[in-house]
């Protein structure tokens, strides 16, 4: 894992060598706010002594989305309220079992009497002493996914959304996945001000960059909406096995929903 970089004043983030994982620090005057804490125990074990080295403790955390690689936690990040929306929260407190041997799987090892202990939280924006961070919410990719924007330096936390190296992943045990994700892309589109997105798979981009990336999801929903050919350039050769076959699994969902 990378360590820390920061991408504008006080707002930090690592690159997990597990899918490309961000974790996102936001600094305030007390400490930070930390934003889906990822992935692997040697990774977190490294932020715990990069955070302590900094001098900065988190004071408040968030998950963006309720799938174990953004729930995660260590004891040595201390005990800061984790906040995600109820949503989010409802979908860790029934999947806990689902939750557990996921990241057991993918990341062995983690704490688990720590893993997805949230607390709901219903509000426009997360309460702690730092920059303003506002939470952005939506159906698309899974309930009650969370984005946060930071007002102060044009920040789009975006969660598992606006990736340059993942294709949208829709959430196809909802009602309307595509009309969910839709609604989603159109919210954070919706945000003035962004001058910088950070993804929680790949690279931070910039207002262009997130501009094209918005265009992109949109065009790649379109394209599985109508059945037509994809030329999505995050679907090529290169690119990991589980994500075409994601592709595959949301193709037939559209040809036939429910099957
Ligand atoms: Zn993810």
């Amino acid at each position: 894992m990378r360590r820390l970089t920061e991408i504008a004043p006080g707002v930090l983030v690592a690159t997990s060598s597990y899918d490309q994982t961000t974790t996102t620090v936001v600094v305030g005057p007390s400490g930070c706010l930390l934003i889906d804490p990822a992935v692997t125990l040697a990774e977190l074990a490294q932020l715990v002594v990069e955070l302590r080295e900094r001098d900065i403790r988190p004071v408040a955390a968030w998950s963006t989305h309720p799938h174990w690689d953004h729930v995660l936690w260590a004891r040595g990040l201390g005990a800061a309220p984790r906040y995600a929306t109820p949503a989010a929260v409802r979908v860790t407190e029934t999947q806990r079992v689902e939750l557990t041997r996921e990241t057991q799987r993918a990341a062995p090892g983690h704490d688990f009497s720590v893993l997805a202990r949230l607390t709901p939280l219903d509000a426009p924006a997360i309460p702690w002493d730092g920059p303003e961070a506002h939470v952005i919410v939506h159906d698309g990719h899974a309930p009650g996914h969370g984005a946060v924007f930071l007002p102060a330096t044009g920040m789009l936390v975006a969660g598992d959304m606006c990736s340059d190296v993942e294709i949208p992943l829709l959430d196809l045990d909802a009602a309307d996945p595509l009309g969910d994700y839709r609604t989603g892309l159109e919210l954070l589109a919706s945000v003035p001000g962004v001058r910088q997105v950070v993804p929680g798979h790949g690279h931070v981009g910039d207002a262009d960059e997130f501009r094209r990336r918005l265009t992109a999801d949109a065009a790649y929903l379109d394209a599985l909406a109508f059945g037509q050919p994809l030329g999505d350039p995050r679907l090529t050769a290169g690119s990991p096995e589980w994500l075409a076959g994601i592709h595959q699994k949301q193709l037939r969902y559209v040809r036939m929903p429910g099957s």
